[in-house]
């Protein structure tokens, strides 16, 4: 079992899965374990001649048994395609499929926080390159979200509404709209910690994704396509990113939480990286070289 430690200055938990260390790193394409398994090849983590979405434990968990669970969803069989290229009634199946996991996993005793996320490229130290997302069951609430509720529990209490009700009120004017569709916004928060970074959410007040009405799923899916491929036309590359999805924790309280997803890709242009430096990494202070309302034009105009 991994073990938890924690961090008295940062008032959080740090994980030690010393197992990690043996994970799979970077296999030919021959050798993917997210691929099917190839009649006369070697056995992968899905023995099946082909397959839709699949989702099984990680063989590598940061958190095992009684501490939470590590899945890994591999969204499609196609070892060289990306989310942003799967037909939007395929990322509507996906939805439904993080919805299930979403419920059930929430349903683990020991479990305080589900959370679904997708690191993609190199650059982010992604080991795999099939495409494919993870989520982590994790037996405490990590320290960023803890944060975000804590702003969101402040918020209700002096104001009585929702903070993030409240962000999207401030978006009418559309200068930092990157797409919108029904019910949903993609945006480039005035507050954006990376040059491209973008917010997704209802612009109901909704707290999880299994509280999203049909309407709101499909409409999901296709402003995902739309973000992932201007994602993926700004430089003319496959843009790499952190998607995490921030949802409420399990159980009936804070109500006041609503539900977005934040995509963090570290470029700054199209050959040059953000790197977290002295004045994030060291005191948590993020310095950026351009405005969201930059940005948020240049992502605009690019087709989705
Ligand atoms: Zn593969
Ligand atoms: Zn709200
Ligand atoms: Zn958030």
């Amino acid at each position: 079992m991994s073990e938890l430690r924690w961090h008295p200055l940062l008032r959080e938990w740090v994980t030690v899965a010393p197992w990690r260390q043996d994970r799979t790193y970077h296999p030919d394409a021959a050798d993917c374990p997210l691929c099917p398994t190839k009649p006369g090849g070697p056995e992968t983590e899905i023995e099946e001649p082909t397959y839709y979405i699949a989702v099984f434990e990680n063989r590598f968990p940061s958190y095992t048994g009684d501490q939470g669970r590590c899945e890994v969803v591999c969204y499609t069989s196609d070892h060289d395609s990306s989310l942003g290229e799967q037909p939007v009634e395929h990322i509507r199946d996906l939805v439904e499929v993080w919805q299930d996991r979403f419920a059930e996993l929430s349903r683990l005793p020991k479990v305080k926080y589900v959370y679904i996320f997708e690191n993609r490229g190199e650059e982010i130290g992604v080991t795999l390159s099939h495409p494919h997302g993870q989520i982590y069951a994790y037996p405490f609430v990590p320290a960023l979200l803890e944060r975000e509720l804590d702003s969101f529990k402040r918020h209700q209490r002096e104001t009585g509404s929702c903070l993030y009700c409240d962000v999207l009120a401030g978006e009418v004017q559309g200068t930092r709209t990157v797409a919108t569709e029904e019910d949903w916004i993609a945006f480039v928060p005035p507050f954006a910690r990376w040059p491209y970074e973008l917010h997704l959410a209802p612009r109901g007040h909704v707290g999880t994704i299994t509280e999203l009405t049909d309407g709101q799923a499909a409409g999901l899916a296709r402003v995902l396509k739309v973000v992932l491929r201007k994602y993926d036309k700004l430089f003319g590359k496959p843009l790499p990113y952190v998607m995490a999805m921030h949802q409420r924790p399990p159980g009936r309280g804070h109500r006041y939480f609503h539900f977005h997803i934040e995509f963090y890709p570290p470029n700054r242009s199209a050959d040059k990286l953000k790197y977290l430096a002295g004045s994030e990494l060291g005191a948590g202070a993020f310095v950026l070289d351009v405005r969201a309302e930059e940005t948020a034009k240049q992502l605009r105009e690019v087709p989705g």
